[in-house]
């Protein structure tokens, strides 16, 4: 089965709204073995949706839209796709009452006609009842093919892919499992883990594909799989991992589907432990203490932490040496490991991690090579630190300092 999404916004074409309702959606339709043919976004404009449907029409089964169903003039999809059955839109008496709730609900205000309007569906058009937002969603069915718009808000968008679309087409086709797994691989080069396991990729069976998506100190190894056989597909590639897991057991940090992300991972050990965790950040500027707070239950471990950018906030909130500073300089182990200690200190946690480096572009409070970044972390038994060169571009090397720490964390 192919699907084409299709996303529709001006927004989207000139860069201020990236796309992420097309990543969200192809991975649910991966999930139920749909494959995504094509992804297109095309402007507010009837003549280019016509058009898009058109072409979606000839090469797939499922063409999926997103956006364009509000009440402003702007908003033109539902115009169009009414056009392009050969419709005329029709009064929803289910949505008018959804609307009016919301509008109870949210507003209290008066319910204006323009509002009202977003009742109004084709007449062929089957509702899929949007309870977050007062663009209903719509199937339409024409020779086999199912055609679905649903607006363009990503969390509106997101509930009715989840409760309505995926399990109506659940319904409707026999799919194939898919399945992808993903291994989060810390701490070695793209190149280098290639050559490791060169011997094992070449000797993957066909059906199973794979694929390597690096990114600044993570690399992402997908193996992907897929067949009607769900026993057959899943002990295929867990034969595979089996293999492999062997060759990259010391950067192996967990699987993506399962565990997340590395600071998930990171957290899920602190948390069976009883171990709590504490921030003192320069260069990173708090993004390793967001990387943890985002993600739900942080509390349970993660305590706090200090963004410590200036040398003088170093020495007045975490009380680095002045000594230490001007002997050994701001970027230095001795200064990081004494962020860490303190951090650890003050927070009252078990472990503590601190960075400290100049990202560029020019040489700010140390006389440090830009590029220069000191991590360090903190436990009940001693402090160690580790130097790294992380290049000379400004958010490259910030980006990769966070994921250093947390690399070093997981060990
Ligand atoms: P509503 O009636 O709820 O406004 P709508 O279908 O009219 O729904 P749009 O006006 O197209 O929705 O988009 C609303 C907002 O949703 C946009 O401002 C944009 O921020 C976001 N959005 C739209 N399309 C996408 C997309 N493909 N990816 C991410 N965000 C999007
Ligand atoms: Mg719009």
């Amino acid at each position: 089965m192919l699907a084409e999404i299709i996303t529709i916004g001006d927004e989207l074409l000139i860069g201020q709204v990236i796309d992420t309702n097309s990543a969200f959606i192809a991975k649910h339709l991966n999930k139920i073995g749909v494959s995504v043919y094509q992804i297109t976004s095309v402007q507010d404009d009837k003549e280019h949706i016509l058009k898009a449907l058109k072409d979606a029409e000839t090469n797939v089964d499922i063409v999926i839209l997103t956006g364009g169903l509000g009440p402003t003039k702007d908003d033109i999809t539902k115009k169009t796709i009414a056009e392009y059955f050969n419709d005329t839109l029709v009064n929803d008496a289910s949505v008018i009452e959804n609307i009016e709730e919301l509008w109870k609900h949210y507003t209290g205000g008066l319910l204006l006609q323009v509002n009202r309007d977003q009742a109004l569906v084709p007449s062929k058009a089957k509702v899929l009842m949007n309870k977050l937002g007062t663009a209903p969603g719509m199937w339409m069915e024409k020779d086999d093919k199912v055609f679905i718009s649903l607006p363009g808000v990503p969390y509106e968008m997101n509930a009715l892919i989840e409760e309505s679309v995926i399990p109506k087409l659940k319904e409707k086709y026999n799919c194939p499992y898919i399945l992808h797994k993903t291994l989060l691989v810390y701490g070695i080069g793209e190149s280098a883990l290639a050559e490791r396991i060169e011997a094992w990729e070449d000797a993957l069976p066909k059906h199973i594909k794979l694929a390597y998506l690096p990114s600044l100190g993570v690399m992402r190894l997908r193996l992907s799989s897929k067949g009607f056989n769900v026993k057959e597909v899943k002990d295929g590639v867990q034969k595979e991992i089996d293999k492999v897991l062997p060759l990259i057991k010391d950067e192996f940090a967990g699987f993506e589907e399962e565990d997340g992300s590395v600071e998930i991972v990171i957290a899920k050990q602190l948390s069976n432990l009883g171990k709590t965790l504490a921030t003192a950040e320069s260069c990173t500027g708090g993004m390793i203490a967001g990387q943890f707070t985002t993600h739900p239950g942080a509390s349970a471990y993660f305590k706090g932490g200090v963004v410590t950018y200036s040398t003088e906030s170093k020495m007045n909130v975490l009380g680095v040496s002045k000594t230490d500073i001007d002997t050994f300089s701001v970027v230095s182990s001795q200064v990081v490991e004494s962020m860490a200690s303190n951090a650890m200190r003050l927070f009252q946690t078990d472990y503590a991690i601190a960075t400290t480096g100049n990202a560029g572009p020019t040489k700010g409070d140390s006389e440090a090579e830009v590029g220069t970044v000191y991590i360090a972390i903190a436990t009940k038994n001693g402090v160690y630190s580790q130097k790294f060169m992380l290049g000379n571009y400004r958010i490259k090397v910030i980006d990769k300092a966070v994921n250093k720490a947390l690399e070093m964390l997981l060990k």
